[in-house]
């Protein structure tokens, strides 16, 4: 067992991310629920400090313009843009991911034209993009077929209009292939639209290398924007002019302070925009972001694995053998940044888990999720949280 812990001492010793640690606000515990909300980065506080104090107490109303709130959604877009595999000018920052969801799904059927009346989703999807993507179909004409995303190719016909997929399954932390799926999507002459809620900030994207149509993401998880911070839209360049919101507001309008009645779209990934945006939790985003300077989102992916790997490695070891069974793919090309493991009474599990300082999350009904965020989990931590599970789950 101990080496186990030599071996954890020996990865943390040649992680190239282990500086980035102490970017972020941590304790003792070992935190693996940055797949629901991650840490807060250092430059945070200072920063919603500076936007409260100065540029709304002070500047007021200036601070649109002075303090660059207005283009808040596309500059920070921009930001996020490299992680995802982007070039500027196709990213939106704004609304929650459900709102974008909604978009990007009737924004594609309506791309697709009027003879082809079915869309295709994730059937394991995490519940909001089922839901917004019934109500698209139900609005626009078409028919919902729920698909597993092994079945999507065979699904795929000149009926299909969209098809909404997610790049890491939110319960077992499987990853879809993002670049055959879309190849396949559009080999049937239909739109795809990938939710990136727990890819982004994990491992490489690659939205233009793979002629992505449209996508979605959260910030709060892998981008640690902080609770409820806004989500993106990502527009594809060569799509943009065709890019018919459902959700037209003024903050779309090719002229906004021109109050006109009637609505014409603005240029580029801009028309994805709505109404005013959430200043204040998108100026936090801002911050939050700059903890990503200097990273490259390869190297990210190598230590996730690698951390991944050495997690299960570990629960081999310490956990009674058929008490835990992972649900996370082993192959690295069908495995995103956590482990989930079937345990039979999880809920009850993970509750002594986090008592005993080792923070995961559990998934109705048996589901214990780990999320690895390689910019501040250590591998001592990763064999940590093993052990304390070996010990929880000891007869
Ligand atoms: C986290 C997550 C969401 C969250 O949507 P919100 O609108 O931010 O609540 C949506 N889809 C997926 C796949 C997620 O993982």
């Amino acid at each position: 067992m101990s080496d186990l812990r030599d071996a954890a001492e020996k990865l943390d010793a040649e992680d190239v991310l282990a500086g980035k640690r102490s970017a972020f606000v941590l304790d003792d515990v070992v935190y693996l629920d940055g797949n629901s909300l991650g840490a807060l980065p250092v430059g945070v506080p200072g920063r919603v400090e500076d936007v409260v104090r100065r540029q709304w107490g002070e500047l007021r109303i200036r601070s649109w313009e002075e303090s660059g709130w207005w283009t808040a959604p596309e500059r920070i877009g921009d930001r996020i843009a490299p992680l995802v595999g982007a070039a500027p000018g196709q990213i939106v920052v704004g609304d929650s991911t459900s709102v974008n969801v909604f978009k990007a799904v009737v924004a594609a059927v309506r791309m697709a034209g009027e003879g082809r009346d079915e869309i295709l989703v994730d059937a394991t999807t995490f519940p909001t993009d089922g839901y917004i993507a019934e109500s698209a179909a139900r609005m626009t004409g078409r028919t919902l077929r729920a698909v597993p995303p092994g079945e999507v190719r065979a699904a795929l016909s000149g009926r299909t209009a969209a098809v909404l997929l997610n790049h890491v399954d939110y319960r077992t932390g499987r990853l879809h292939h993002l670049p055959g799926l879309t190849a396949a999507v559009h080999a049937a002459g239909a739109v795809a639209v990938w939710d990136l809620c727990h890819s982004a900030g994990a491992l490489p994207v690659g939205l233009d290398e793979h002629g992505v149509d449209l996508a979605v993401g959260c910030t709060y998880k892998y981008l640690n924007g902080g609770p409820g911070s806004p989500a993106y839209l990502y527009v594809r360049a060569g799509l943009q002019e065709r890019f018919d919101s459902p959700l037209p507001g003024w903050n779309s309008h090719v002229e906004p302070f021109g109050m006109r009645t009637d609505f014409e779209p603005a240029a580029g990934a801009v028309r994805g925009r709505v109404g005013t945006p959430d200043i204040l939790s998108m100026l936090a985003l801002e911050a939050a972001l700059e903890v990503w300077d200097g990273v490259s989102i390869e190297a990210v992916r190598a230590k996730s694995l690698a951390l991944t790997d050495f997690f299960l490695e570990c629960v081999a070891e310490y956990v009674p053998r058929g008490r835990v069974e992972s649900v996370t793919p082993d192959a690295h090309a069908e495995r995103g940044s956590q482990v989930a493991l079937r345990c039979e009474d999880a809920g009850e599990a993970m509750k002594r888990l986090i008592e005993r300082g080792v923070v995961g999350d559990f998934r109705h009904p048996d589901v214990l999720r780990f999320g690895f965020t390689p910019l501040y989990v250590g591998f001592a931590e990763v064999e940590r949280a093993a052990r304390v599970l070996g010990e929880v789950l000891a007869p």
